[in-house]
């Protein structure tokens, strides 16, 4: 093993601590505590889970608690009309919609309807077509913390070559010109990039979030590249990612571990989205 086990824990528990402050000291600024409306739709056992872990994030943080639960039996305009209230509301700073919503609800098109100044998921067009031009905005919250693991633990992206495997929404599609805008040269790679291994073997920074177990291997990896590994797979063997980390650890300078790595910096980087839009929305109002 030769790579630094990039520990994301870590960088996530000092996240949420410099978040804490954050909303402590807009308390005593404004008078008014940040607030999260996470909105989950039906019983999915698996987003009942996430969204329960993140709202007791929220709370360890001191951002109020707006959730609301809607039967999975809600319609299209029952949820639409609870978005409408969350975005009318100035106690929501920030509004989530958990994913995937039950089947028969349109997702993107209700997604699309959080006003983008409350979209702390990152996830609306908007949001993303401020990403591609690098406007001001709430960036999606996996991108995020691949940054903010990459600064801190001092990777250089200027200049860089990256590559990122996959480009879906709500990871590689955002991430690719995020690093494009700190002066990465980023190659896109998907399920139909030709040579993966010879895209993946010249990346100076290599992210992978394609959703394939181990499907990146030590060949593909130039040597002390640093990895970070999105993925998040359940196989018989328990949680691995899309890197087959033990070769690739002997290969890579830095590699992040599965779990442990990108997982908690999502959820940090939730939270400070959401201080970030309240901070926004008050001083907006301040100006007024
Ligand atoms: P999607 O399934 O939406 O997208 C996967 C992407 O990977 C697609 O662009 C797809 O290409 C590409 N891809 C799939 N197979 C291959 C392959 N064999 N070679 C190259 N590219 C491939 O997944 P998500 O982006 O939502 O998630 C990706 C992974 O990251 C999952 O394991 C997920 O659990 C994890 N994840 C982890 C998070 C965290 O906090 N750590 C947060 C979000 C996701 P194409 O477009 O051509 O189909």
């Amino acid at each position: 093993m030769i790579a630094t086990i990039i520990d994301g824990r870590a960088v996530a528990a000092r996240v949420r601590a410099e978040v804490a402050r954050a909303v402590e000291d807009l308390v005593s600024e404004s008078g008014r505590r940040p607030g999260l409306a996470t909105i989950l739709v039906g019983d999915d056992p698996a987003s009942e889970i996430y969204v329960r872990g993140k709202r007791r994030s929220s709370e360890e943080v001191g951002i109020a608690d707006h959730h609301r639960h809607l039967p999975a039996t809600a319609s299209q305009a029952d949820v639409a009309e609870l978005i409408e209230a969350c975005n009318g509301d100035p106690e929501v700073s920030g509004i989530l919609l958990q994913l995937p919503v039950p089947e028969g609800l349109d997702g993107s098109s209700l997604t699309a309807q959080i006003l983008p100044e409350k979209d702390v998921d990152g996830l609306t067009p908007v949001s993303a077509g401020r990403v591609l031009q690098n406007l001001t905005g709430l960036r999606p919250c996996t991108p995020l913390g691949v940054l903010e693991l990459l600064d801190t633990y001092g990777v250089s992206l200027e200049g860089a070559h990256a590559v990122v495997v996959g480009r879906s929404n709500l990871v590689g599609r955002p991430l690719g010109p995020m690093l494009m805008h700190r002066n990465a040269t980023v190659t896109m790679c998907h399920s139909r990039t030709a040579d993966l291994a010879a895209e993946c073997a010249r990346a100076d920074v290599l992210v992978a979030a394609a959703g394939v177990p181990r499907l990146l291997g030590a060949a593909y990896v130039k040597p002390g590249a640093a990895v970070i590994d999105v993925g998040i797979n359940r196989t018989e063997e328990g949680l691995v990612g899309d890197v087959d980390f033990g070769p690739v650890s002997d290969r890579a300078g830095l590699i992040t571990p599965v779990p442990g790595g990108v997982g908690p910096m999502t959820l940090a980087m939730l939270l400070q989205n959401t201080v970030a839009a309240a901070r926004a929305q008050f001083d907006r109002e301040r100006e007024h």
